[in-house]
């Protein structure tokens, strides 16, 4: 880790196709966005915290798309687990060329009334398994000159949500790691950006109350909660050559939604 990389040119394609690392994967918008990447010719590496059936499912999906991949179960939380896991999938399809930070947990409660180990559970797989990720991946994107990431946060993080100081936190966190990092490994011709998504159609929002279902829905201009897909489009957008010049930005998938 004490090697000093120089900034310079980066490789000629800093976009497009390659080898991706999608947290969070076997479900809801991971599973969208591997699906995405796979198709947009990605060799997909996913990770998951432990529902092994649906990451079975889903690799078989993006497998079916005829690239390579391997879902393995690991927590984003662990720097020791994320490192074995990053090692291990370069060894098996290659040098990763971008990585979509993806994994997250809530656990709502009032600040006042929420339990400390809640606390310490959304910071730690929201935030701490972003910067695990970021650091150990960037460490190799700078040594070669590319890549480019894709960090998910949340509305929340943006305008905070009540009953969710934890997860704000968390999704605010991740906005200054990945502006923070941006402004660091763009001397690489390296790029990381934010994605905040709103109320997205998945099993993190399926337990609302059907009260607060809808008042969430009378709060989007669109009237409807988005699509795994409706992030997925996106994040390959800034994965691809297109975006070249996008980088240390947060963009907001949500319906239009002001909190
Ligand atoms: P989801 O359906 O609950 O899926 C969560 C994914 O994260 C699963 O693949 C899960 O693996 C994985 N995961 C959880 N803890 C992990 C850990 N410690 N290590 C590795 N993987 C872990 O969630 P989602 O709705 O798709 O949300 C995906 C991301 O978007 C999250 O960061 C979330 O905060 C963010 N987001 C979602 C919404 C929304 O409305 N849904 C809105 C804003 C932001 P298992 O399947 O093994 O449990």
């Amino acid at each position: 880790m004490s090697e000093r990389i120089r900034p310079g040119a980066p490789e000629p394609d800093a976009g497009g196709s390659g080898h991706v690392l999608v947290t969070g994967a076997s479900r809801g918008i991971g599973r969208a966005v591997a699906l995405r990447l796979a198709a947009a010719g990605f060799d997909v590496t996913g990770c998951y915290a432990g529902r092994a059936d649906d990451a079975a499912q889903t690799e078989k999906a993006v497998a079916d798309l005829g690239v390579r991949t391997c879902f393995a179960a690991c927590d984003v939380g662990d720097l020791a687990a994320v490192t074995a896991l990053v090692t291990d999938a370069e060894e098996r399809l290659g040098p990763l060329t971008a990585v979509v930070n993806n994994a997250g947990i809530t656990r709502d409660a009032t600040t006042v009334l929420m339990a400390e180990r809640d606390w310490d559970a959304v910071l730690r797989t929201n935030l701490t398994g972003t910067w695990n990720v970021c650091r150990t991946v960037g460490y190799r994107f700078l040594k070669r000159r590319r890549g480019a990431m894709v960090n998910i946060s949340s509305v929340a993080g943006v305008y905070g949500h009540a009953g969710q100081s934890n997860y704000a936190a968390a999704k605010a966190g991740i906005i200054g790691l990945t502006r923070s990092l941006a402004k660091e490994i763009a001397p690489y011709g390296l790029r990381a950006n934010v994605v905040a998504p709103g109320f997205i159609e998945t099993e993190m929002t399926a337990g609302l109350p059907d009260r607060l279902r809808v008042k969430a829905r009378e709060s989007i201009p669109l009237r409807r909660f988005g699509t795994p897909d409706d992030v997925a489009g996106l994040v390959a957008f800034l994965l691809s050559a297109d975006a070249s010049y996008i980088t240390g930005q947060v963009f907001q998938v949500d319906g239009g939604i002001v909190l």
